[in-house]
């Protein structure tokens, strides 16, 4: 690593004409199979069912975002800001602006709302979870038996199409890369573990090189290092679903429509099949008419809150009969972040603007995430005990709220200084210069709660939030924020912790809040309804009983029955491949999985 490449951006493709989705009046009344939400599971059974034949109509809540779209500022970011609490109704945004926020009592939950799902705004790691928490016996016995074929086939398959890769070494090395190598070695030494057993890059869904066209017919330039991964990419680098799955599906015949929001699902018995009603937003405005369509086959890919919140509405209006662990087995996936602020290494918290990266890939901080400090493997301590620490970056539409937050909130009342008595008078210095901010290294971290998290319905608003008192305070939490503090010290740093869990926010609040991107669970797995909502292959059962409703099945975030402990998205894909799969074999398509029809730009 090293070789610094910072030639100017030349190839810049116009994504102006690019549009996956169709106007509204082109929808029909009836499809061979009606997908919700354009996430991973949504986007990988769209392409699976098109590529098998069948008629398909996708609908999504948010909007069709292209790159050159994304918010960079802090007003532009704010305006593609909804929140949503528990008890109101809309704190703040429409329900189709990008950046989706769920405030509950103990729980906050950030997820990305468009076509795309959150791949538009994650930070593109794809890593594996630990082998040990597939033999946890809350995963239903079948999917136990099949790891070698969704190790196998089923993962190949994401790979291909997403195409991970890590960050490359004829890209100049980045000083957040540096910084965590040093922290590496520190609790290398502490957890008395090799170096490279615990420090390795991450693979991303990042493109590094020009394409003219990728696999599936899109142009896709290198990454220019800017930053922006999480508040969306505005050069085409990032290998987001509108990237590959969904121009796949698109290409394949699906229909696609954005901008419309499923309520509830219902069955006609006498035709055998179910009815989806939706309700289109206009500029951003919920139309209360809803329409309906029908299809005897619906797979619901709103992620963890949103096709748990699609079934607990349906559930409430007596229209399906399903298990009473509907709503259970939510995880935090043991989330948190913690900062090392004001250390004596220079940094580039937050992303810079598209235009300035394209001058020089030097110039900007590298994408979201590139590193892990993998302490999943700690000599033999369950996986309870496990975590990871990440190096992210801020993108620069939150820079404002961020710097805030840190320099002016927390740093006088919650940081702790690692390493006190040295070096004062240079840290006081950083702090009036502002180097204190640009010193400063963002470690996002997971790890493994209880997964006893619940998701309820709020009656009066029909959306959903999260109950999961306490979850603040479980062992995981400590262990991952005692590394941060460990970390900040090799850095010779200030420890800033998740305000929401022991800063400012916590104390006001007297609570011990959890930030988590990445919700799981809701609709969890079972062997039968009366231990999860979903079968193996994530078809719902009829109520506790172990009989599934014909065609009806959930196939992203929520199915997963517990936390992961690491970044989800791999796992989530894979599992979704493998539902595809057996549904195929059980309804008898045919996926041409070798079709290379591409999408014509
Ligand atoms: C900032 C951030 C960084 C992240 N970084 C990473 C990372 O580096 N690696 C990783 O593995 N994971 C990461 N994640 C998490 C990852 O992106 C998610 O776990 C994953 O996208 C979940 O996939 P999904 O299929 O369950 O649903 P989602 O991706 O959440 O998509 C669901 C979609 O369904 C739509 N929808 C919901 N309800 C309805 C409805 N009623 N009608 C119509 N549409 C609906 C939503 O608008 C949304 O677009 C990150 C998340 C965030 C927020
Ligand atoms: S760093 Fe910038 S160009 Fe690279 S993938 Fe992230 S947002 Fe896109």
């Amino acid at each position: 690593m090293g070789q610094s490449s910072s030639k100017p951006q030349s190839f810049q493709p116009s994504y102006k004409n690019y549009h996956l989705s169709s106007p509204l009046t082109d929808i029909q009344l009836s499809y061979d199979v009606i997908i919700v939400g354009s996430g991973y599971g949504g986007s990988i059974a769209a392409s699976r069912c098109a590529r098998a034949g069948k008629s398909v109509c996708l609908l999504e809540r948010g909007k069709e975002w292209r790159p050159g779209d994304f918010p960079e500022t802090g007003l532009a970011g704010l305006k593609e800001l909804q929140l949503t609490q528990h008890g109101e109704k809309y704190m703040q945004g429409n329900p189709t602006d990008l950046f989706d926020v769920t405030i509950s009592p103990d729980v906050l939950v950030l997820k990305g709302c468009g076509l795309g799902g959150t791949s538009l705004i994650n930070a593109n790691v794809a890593l594996d979870c630990d082998p040990r928490i597939f033999k946890d016996k809350v995963w239903p016995k079948a999917l136990r038996d099949d790891l070698d074929t969704l190790n196998g086939v089923d993962r190949e398959l994401v790979l291909d199409m997403m195409k991970p890769t890590e960050y490359p070494s004829h890209y100049p090395e980045l000083p957040k890369q540096k910084a965590f190598k040093t922290a590496a070695i520190h609790l290398a030494d502490i957890e008395d573990l090799p170096l490279d057993k615990i420090y390795k890059s991450t693979p991303i869904y990042v493109n590094f090189e020009d394409r003219q066209k990728n696999h599936v017919g899109i142009p896709q330039p290198a990454c220019n290092n800017c930053g922006n991964c999480c508040g969306g990419c505005n050069t085409g680098a990032k290998n987001t679903l509108n990237m590959n799955y969904l121009p796949d599906a698109k290409a394949h015949g699906a229909h696609i429509f954005t901008e419309v929001e499923v309520r509830v699902i219902s069955r006609d018995d006498e035709r055998a099949e179910w009815r989806v009603h939706y309700a289109p937003y206009v500029n951003g405005d919920f139309n209360a008419t809803q329409r309906v369509i029908t299809a005897p086959v619906v797979i619901l890919g709103g992620g963890a809150l949103g096709s748990t919140n699609i079934l607990l509405n349906s559930k409430s209006r007596d229209m399906l009969e399903l298990s009473s662990r509907l709503g259970q087995s939510f995880t935090t996936n043991g989330d948190t972040v913690g900062f090392s602020y004001n250390t004596k290494m220079p940094l580039k918290p937050v992303g810079i603007s598209t235009k300035e990266a394209r001058k020089d890939k030097g110039k900007g901080p590298g994408p979201g995430i590139t590193k892990v400090i993998d302490l999943r493997d700690r000599n033999n301590k369950g996986v309870e005990h496990s975590y990871v620490l990440e190096d992210g970056t801020v993108p620069s539409a939150a820079e404002l709220p961020y710097k805030f937050i840190l320099k002016w909130l927390e740093a006088p009342h919650s940081a702790v200084d690692t390493t006190p008595g040295e070096d004062d008078w240079r840290e006081l210095a950083r702090h009036i210069t502002g180097k204190a901010f640009t010193n400063t290294a963002c470690m996002l971290a997971m790890s493994v709660d209880t997964s006893e998290g619940v998701v309820r319905l709020d009656e009066e608003n029909g959306r959903v939030w999260i109950d999961y008192p306490g979850v603040g305070d479980g062992e995981n939490f400590n262990t991952v924020h005692e590394g941060i503090k460990e970390a900040t010290a090799s850095l010779h740093g200030h420890y800033i912790p998740n305000p929401l869990w022991a800063g400012l926010f916590a104390k006001l609040r007297h609570t011990k809040g959890v930030t988590t991107v990445h919700p799981l669970g809701g609709c969890g797995m079972g062997e039968t309804g009366e231990e999860g909502v979903v079968s193996h292959e994530g078809q719902v059962f009829v109520g506790n009983t172990s009989d599934v409703h014909p065609g009806l099945y959930v196939m992203d975030g929520a199915i997963i029955p517990r936390s992961l402990g690491v970044n989800p998205s791999l796992t989530i894909a894979m599992v979704a491949e493998r539902c595809m799969r057996l549904l195929a074999d059980k309804h008898g398509w045919n996926i041409d999985y070798v079709s290379d029809k591409k999408y014509n730009f």
